[in-house]
């Protein structure tokens, strides 16, 4: 995109956010739910399809367009971002990375418009952290596929309408091999979807567990065809690499905004009859928060570049995530302390703020997950010399 239309997309994103969601957040938090006619503005303003190539009628950001876009999103509840993340980042990338030109002419152009909501579903109760033990089975019969299993946290499948399911092909390929994706229709007989979580935070964001008895799909439903037998874990893979830019570009999102409530209660609230932010162990705080907020950006920046470059793929958007998803949990806590007992409760946006950062630490790879990958990457360059 040029960079004319790419400030167009990032200003409009930028008003709606500030103009119609902002206003909204209490709200959405409270009743768990993001109001319908904010669905269909996001649905008209392009936002489930821009990581989605043009010619399948998505915007075709790159990773450094999409982070910019990201930091945008960033500044509300992450419900928004929630409703089509799945679309453009995890779920959506299994068919961009993985499919075959016939599963990206038939899904993508839906999952851009938002006429399909798709979840990804590779966790397990068992498997988390290390999806390779995954139990969940697929096997071929005849010209189908029979899938058994269940999946948890699966993020959006309350209201998807297509389940990228990761299965067991091969029980004597061990780990990460003998692993394949299926495009599962929510109607497919045998697919159930458990009761809504209920979450620390991230109100208006759905996660429930998925349940398969005896579910068959035609083999045409296997990601990648014939060729994509046994590869589903290298996309998995690979569609976490990018989630993980995203997620870091959103905590730097709601970092900023975090600095400005920070920034702007300092100013307001008075102690002694002068403003807190006099104090300078307040403005302590507030310097550790924006210089963090700073670091954050630069890294997400130069780590999207790589990634656009093919240069650094694997460690770069870990190192991202990890940075970004702790700094925003330090950053949330110096607000609730600026804020006082203020902080602490509910109404008061960095409360909310606070609860909703903590999952970024948990989920597309935990921060422990992070370290390992940065550390392998690392220890093995070396190792290679
Ligand atoms: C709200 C939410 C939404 C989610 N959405 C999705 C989704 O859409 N699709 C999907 O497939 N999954 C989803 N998940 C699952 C998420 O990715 C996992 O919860 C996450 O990867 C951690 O797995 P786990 O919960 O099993 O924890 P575990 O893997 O059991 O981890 C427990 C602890 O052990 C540590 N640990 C584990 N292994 C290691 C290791 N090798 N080295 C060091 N420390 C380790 C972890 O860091 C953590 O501290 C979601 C989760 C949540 C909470």
């Amino acid at each position: 995109m040029d960079a004319a239309d790419l400030q167009d997309v990032l200003d409009s994103v930028r008003d709606f956010i500030r103009t119609e969601v902002v206003p909204l957040e209490e709200t959405i938090d409270a009743e768990d739910a993001v109001p319908e006619r904010i669905v269909a503005q996001c649905k008209e303003m392009g936002l489930y399809g821009f990581t989605i190539p043009e010619q399948y009628g998505g915007l075709g950001l790159t990773v450094s367009e999409e982070v910019r876009l990201a930091f945008e999103l960033g500044w509300t509840t992450p419900a928004l971002r929630s409703l089509f993340g799945t679309n453009n980042g995890i779920a959506g990338h299994v068919l961009m990375e993985g499919g075959t030109e016939e599963q990206k002419r038939e899904w993508l152009p839906k999952l851009a418009s938002g006429e399909v909501t798709a979840s990804f579903g590779l966790t397990e109760a068992d498997a988390g952290s290390d999806p390779s033990s995954l139990t969940t089975r697929a096997v071929r019969d005849g010209d189908e596929w029979v899938l058994n299993g269940s999946k948890r946290y699966i993020t959006n499948s309350v209201v998807a309408d297509v389940i990228m399911v990761f299965a067991r092909t091969n029980p004597d390929a061990p780990g990460t091999r003998g692993i394949s994706t299926f495009l599962v229709p929510k109607d497919t007989p045998g697919l159930s979807i458990g009761p809504k979580d209920h979450k620390m935070g991230q109100f208006g964001a759905w996660t429930a567990d998925v349940y398969l008895d005896d579910v068959r799909v035609p083999a045409a439903n296997l990601v990648g065809g014939e060729d994509g037998v046994d590869t589903g874990f290298v996309t998995a893979a690979k569609c976490l690499a990018h989630g993980r830019l995203h997620i870091a570009a959103v905590c730097v999102g709601m970092a900023a905004r975090l600095v400005e409530e920070t920034v702007e209660f300092a100013r307001t609230r008075e102690q002694g009859g002068k403003p807190i932010a006099r104090f300078q162990l307040v403005q302590g705080l507030v310097a550790d928060s924006v210089t963090d907020h700073r670091a954050g950006r630069g890294l997400v920046l130069e780590a999207a570049r790589n990634f656009d470059a093919g240069t650094d793929t694997v460690a770069g958007p870990a190192t991202a995530k990890y940075f970004c998803s702790e700094m925003v949990g330090r950053v949330a806590d110096r607000a609730v302390q600026v804020h006082g007992g203020a902080g602490y409760m509910r109404g008061v946006a960095v409360e909310r703020f606070y609860r909703d950062a903590r999952l970024f630490r948990i989920y597309e790879g935990t921060s422990q997950i992070q370290q390992v990958i940065i550390a392998r990457d690392a220890l093995g360059k070396a190792a290679r010399g």
